[in-house]
């Protein structure tokens, strides 16, 4: 694979033009250091991810108002950490303000502590879930309908499951929920693709989404709820339409010789209506997603992979490390982000 330095020399052509932010879009794509001790590579890949997210990071920027936690603000952090993106010309800058206000908010918890590594994952989530609090004045409610709440506005997924018997027709009373991320086994994933390749040649590229529905509801059966005899499976229906939509893969090890298959099964583009039993919301049920991001583990390492709108150009970012590159393989997929971007 070919890679491509991202940041030429000035002199190259590119030294007197350049300026932030302006025609050389990819310049504002920007390492996040990770000193030695830091292990603050889930947290870089996070933030990455977000940053690369259009809709994520306009949205950001029109807020301002928020309740603040001061020095443990996750809110105030993650602005300034975008706005150095913004107007910085580091090649890499530090991502400590961050990290000391997640370390600060998780305290009691003693996750995110200083110096300690981390799962990618949760740091995402709880960097999605502290924006709707900094946001929204009355967190209880559920689900949360705040239209300055960035969180459920561009991320969530509202949906609600039931068990109905093709049977008999008796059903569960359905249960409403929303998810941020929408996880999925990659072993019910491989096992899935396994069955479609035994009635096709090949996987086809819009199958994506009728996978994951099938990995993600495969172990998931009951008894009739009116005990007809049948074992019945979960429908889960998406009620509203999600403008970024993200699946963390759930994989069995942290070392899996299941990688190639899954990186086979992988589709670019996401149909709604593939990935839930119903789809309610006309929007939904039209809306074509694309891959947009990618975090990823390796190594007891995370990776993030972005693609950047302004130069359609995917870039890699291995913490201070940022290139442009096609996909690389060989690593965990633990999160896709797709989005309308
Ligand atoms: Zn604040
Ligand atoms: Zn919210
Ligand atoms: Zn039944």
């Amino acid at each position: 694979m070919a890679w491509v330095k991202l940041f030429r020399k000035p002199g190259n052509g590119l030294g007197k033009t350049y300026q932030p932010g302006s025609m050389l879009s990819l310049a504002l794509t920007k390492g996040l250091l990770n000193e030695p001790g830091q292990n603050s590579c889930f947290l870089n890949s996070a933030v990455q991810v977000l940053w690369q997210l259009d809709i994520f990071r306009r949205s950001l920027r029109q807020l301002s108002t928020h309740f603040c936690l001061g020095d443990a603000c996750i809110f105030c952090a993650l602005k300034s950490i975008f706005s150095q993106f913004q107007q910085s010309r580091e090649r890499a800058l530090p991502s400590d303000t961050l990290r000391h206000a997640l370390a600060e908010t998780f305290k009691d918890e003693q996750r995110f502590q200083l110096g300690l590594m981390d799962d990618a994952a949760e740091c995402f989530e709880h960097i999605l879930e502290r924006i709707h609090l900094h946001l929204v004045s009355d967190s209880a409610a559920e689900p949360c309908t705040s239209r300055s709440c960035i969180t459920h506005q561009r991320f969530a997924m509202t949906l609600y499951e039931q068990f109905v018997c093709r049977s008999c027709g008796a059903s569960s009373d359905p249960l409403p929920f929303t998810e941020l991320v929408h996880y999925v086994s990659t072993t019910a994933l491989c096992q899935q693709v396994e069955r479609v390749l035994e009635r096709m040649d090949r996987l086809r590229s819009d199958m994506f989404g009728e996978l994951l529905q099938a990995a993600n509801t495969i172990g998931d059966l009951r008894n009739c709820p009116s005990n007809c005899g049948q074992s019945i499976k979960i429908r889960r229906v998406l009620m509203n339409c999600p403008e970024i939509v993200t699946i963390g893969f759930v994989w069995d090890a942290e070392q899996s010789d299941l990688t190639e298959d899954v990186i086979r099964a992988l589709g670019s583009h996401l149909n709604l209506s593939g990935l839930f039993y119903r789809v309610t919301d006309e929007n939904a049920k039209r809306r074509d997603l694309h891959l947009v991001g990618m975090i990823c583990y390796s190594s007891r390492h995370y990776l993030a992979f972005a693609y950047h709108s302004k130069s359609s150009k995917w870039v890699f970012f291995d913490d201070a490390t940022v290139k442009e590159v096609g996909v690389q393989n060989r690593v965990l997929f633990r999160f896709l982000f797709f989005s309308t971007n």
